[in-house]
């Protein structure tokens, strides 16, 4: 502590991390801000839960980047009887940045995605890039995500290294879950808020009608209903059509509402 004291610092105090729950800082805050690892305490958090892949995978990044994944390297501080070596070199200890970054298999494999994805990706050390939401960075992780199922699987399963399976499978993932997305935009109300229904002058009738299109399958659903000027009930459709697009289905529910107005009145 004296040593510490003689040390002259220039400039002035400055906070560097803020304090926890009821103005504590404690000692680990401290620790997990000068250990390497420690990406700083302005790491906007948030914005990697954000970003466009599955929870499994980014609940694997927040471990990553808080140093909290299972390498045999860091087991071995806790548990003696664990061989700490890489299980794919067996030559250096098994850290994050070896398996992921800088160990021969895993260097192949980042020089195969070039090739196949054709994509300058930036490499796994730039770790405050990863909140950024680019393609490169997403596909970063999801290679990052497979290269340590892999690693399981050897350990778990004794399967054997296989960079082209996981080339293909992170191609797979990529796809599949944009497909999944764009379904779930689709899907998503267009409408908002509801518009609200005006009634019609006494001694008319107002047709509203509606319609739905589901763009793979070509099917649609078209509805209409018919009230007065009270908001009463006069008459109703609703009917299963193929159609081949949104206009067609919207068209179709006209034509079929006033089909029914035209019966109505004779
Ligand atoms: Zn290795």
């Amino acid at each position: 502590m004296a040593n510490i004291l003689t040390i002259t610092l220039g400039g002035h105090d400055i906070a560097c991390w803020r304090s926890k729950n009821a103005c504590k800082c404690p000692s680990k805050t401290l620790y997990t801000y000068l250990t390497p690892i420690s990406i700083g305490p302005h790491m906007p958090w948030t914005k990697l839960w954000s970003l466009p892949l599955p929870s499994k995978v980014k609940l694997f990044l927040w471990k990553d980047l808080q140093n909290l994944l299972p390498m045999r390297a860091r087991l071995r501080k806790f548990i003696q009887s664990i061989n700490p070596t890489c299980v794919l070199c067996h030559l250096k200890p098994e850290t994050t940045s070896h398996l992921l970054c800088s160990s021969t298999a895993s260097t192949n494999l980042w020089q195969s995605m070039h090739r196949s994805f054709l994509l300058i990706c930036p490499r796994p050390q730039l770790l405050p890039g990863w909140h950024q939401k680019s393609d490169a960075q997403v596909l970063l992780a999801w290679m990052w995500w497979y290269i340590w199922k892999a690693r399981n699987h050897i350990i778990f399963r004794t399967q054997p290294w296989n960079p082209r399976d996981i080339l293909k499978q992170v191609s797979r993932a990529v796809h599949e879950w944009q497909i999944a997305n764009d379904l779930i935009k689709d899907t998503t109300p267009c409408r908002q808020p509801a518009e609200t229904w005006k009634p019609p002058a006494p001694r008319y009738l107002k047709l509203n009608i509606d319609g739905s299109f589901h763009h793979q399958t070509k099917t649609s659903r078209i509805g209409g209903i018919v009230r007065d000027h009270q908001g009463s009930l006069i008459r109703a459709f609703a009917a299963a059509t193929v159609a081949e697009s949104v206009l067609d289905t919207e068209i179709q529910a006209q034509l079929r509402g006033s089909n029914l107005y035209l019966q109505m009145k004779t």
